[in-house]
């Protein structure tokens, strides 16, 4: 069986070192001084904070940070962790530096959170056994071990648990450059061969976002492949991302949903996103989290106290008539 048949395509492709990390460069040279750092004194990495939109890396990070300090990785997330029994039972079961990565850490209940304090801390448990009168603390020690958490939105999260992070890093979108270079790497691994402007193809249209990138290289690939197995040039990426409905900056139908519903039904905005969320049949937090940051760094949509507004090159791009009534 070859490595891609036996594991899911997305870990085939995850780069497992820091050295394979591409991009945010800022970031990956100061996690090798705390990598090296950490290792030199035989102590666990600090806890580390990751946060940015989805698909930029921030698993990846804690998989890698794992890897570099050869320790086990052990994964949860917020929403999963209901009681704070559930984050008992795993910080109670991690060994010495064992890393703990806790994805949409801004959704863990605060009854979890409150014990995740001292953990983080003094590597302590206060657990409160039975209910009323009867009511006992019992503490335990933990091993020492790192939390690695991440977020898209780390303005949830409450300062107290911000503030037990010694690392902070915030993860930016990649340029085209750098996207390219994670498609040829990926490319290789999947035995899919890819001229250099091909893979420029792909990486401009991919949001700034590994995980897009990859996305459409597999597609892509795909289309390559039922061509006769061909080589993905610019034209080939070219023609099956258009086939796709991934247009030139990389938006796809939802985002062009999301700015034609501004622009048709509420002449450009301003219009709170509840009621944007609603008129085009997607949750909130989807709007929040995935389109909206792309689209505001694309300079296509601005939030403001009022509501969300389309700007003028929305309509440019969409190719839609500003109406005089506009003021963006
Ligand atoms: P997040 O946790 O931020 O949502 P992930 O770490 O799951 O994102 O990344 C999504 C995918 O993108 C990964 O499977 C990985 O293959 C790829 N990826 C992310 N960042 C990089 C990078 N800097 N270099 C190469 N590939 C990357």
């Amino acid at each position: 069986m070859t490595q891609e048949q036996s594991l899911p395509i997305e870990e085939t492709i995850r780069p497992k070192r820091l050295e394979d990390f591409i991009g945010q460069d800022d970031l990956r040279d100061n996690l090798r001084v705390f990598l090296q750092a950490a290792r030199e004194r035989g102590q666990a990495l600090d806890h580390t904070l990751f946060y940015g939109p989805p698909g930029l890396g921030k698993t990846t990070l804690a998989q890698i940070m794992a890897n570099e300090m050869g320790v086990n990785l052990v994964t949860t997330s917020g929403p999963v962790l209901e009681r704070s029994g559930d984050l008992a039972a795993i910080v109670t079961n991690l060994g010495r530096h064992d890393l703990l990565f806790i994805d949409e850490i801004h959704r863990m209940p605060p009854s979890v959170e409150e014990i995740l304090y001292p953990a983080m801390e003094d590597f302590k448990l206060d657990l409160i056994i039975g209910q009323g009168p009867g009511a006992r603390t019992v503490k335990i020690d933990l091993e020492p071990f790192t939390l690695v958490g991440a977020t898209t939105r780390i303005g949830l999260l409450t300062s107290p648990l911000r503030d037990r992070f010694g690392v902070i890093c915030r993860l930016n979108y990649y340029n085209d450059t750098e996207l390219a270079t994670i498609i040829r790497r990926a490319a290789v691994l999947l035995n899919a061969p890819i001229t250099g402007e091909g893979a420029l193809e792909i990486g401009r249209r991919a949001r700034g976002t590994p995980r897009i990138a990859n996305r459409l290289l597999r597609r892509v690939r795909d289309f390559a492949a039922v061509q006769g197995g061909q080589r993905i040039d610019a034209e080939l990426a070219h023609n099956a991302l258009a086939r796709m409905d991934v247009d030139a900056h990389g938006l796809d139908q939802m985002d062009r949903r999301i700015l034609t519903t501004l622009i048709n039904h509420f002449q450009g905005g301003p219009v709170g996103v509840k009621t944007l969320a609603v008129a085009c049949s997607e949750e909130v937090r989807t709007i929040e989290d995935i389109y909206e940051p792309y689209l505001i760094q694309c300079g296509f949509l601005k939030r403001t106290a009022r509501g969300r507004v389309a700007t003028p090159r929305a309509f440019a791009h969409l190719k839609l008539r500003i109406p005089p009534s506009f003021a963006a």
